[in-house]
């Protein structure tokens, strides 16, 4: 992660917004949204925000529209929490970062810009700007989302054969 990348100049931003929910969009594979989508699982999926604040910035989120965190049925819950487990491994392996944010914003006053239930987890690095000029909007990436997407998918998937090897 040795240069700046301008994220405003990522032509999969450049259309216009699609109508919709946004991570319905993703889960139904929609080509109107580009897939960040890293691993998935029967009823939840992990993919790239869109918008991140900091390279690896993931979400997790049940495939169900779901607005609130009580809405989750007991295996939804317990998928989520296993993957929220799974990535910190993948991003510590991947990204190596100091620290992480993890939680969710339910509702456009505490910052939820898009209502379909997700759990954020956000590494935080070692001489990066504070977490409230993040949340603020301010961009500024060192990573390429694509190159992020192409280094934790080949994690996701090699920790998937390891698990299935374990269990053979
Ligand atoms: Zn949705």
């Amino acid at each position: 992660m040795d240069y700046f990348f301008n994220f405003d100049k990522l032509d999969y931003l450049t259309g216009k917004k699609p109508d919709g929910c946004i991570l319905c969009l993703v889960r139904d594979g929609s080509g109107e949204v580009p897939s960040l989508v890293v691993h998935e699982t029967a009823s939840s999926m992990v993919s790239l925000n869109l918008y991140p604040y900091n390279p690896g910035h993931l979400l997790v989120f049940p495939r169900r529209h779901a607005r609130d965190v009580r809405e989750l049925t007991a295996e939804e819950r317990a998928d989520i929490d296993a993957l929220s487990r799974l990535c910190l491994d993948m991003l510590d392996s991947t990204h190596g970062p100091a620290g992480y944010n993890i939680g969710y914003n339910m509702g456009l006053v505490a910052g939820a810009s898009i209502d379909h239930l997700h759990l954020h987890i956000i590494p935080r690095y070692p001489r990066e700007i504070g977490i409230a000029e993040l949340l603020a909007g301010s961009r500024v990436l060192v990573q390429n989302p694509l190159e992020t997407r192409r280094l934790l998918r080949a994690r996701f998937a090699e920790a998937a054969e390891a698990a299935a090897r374990a269990q053979a």
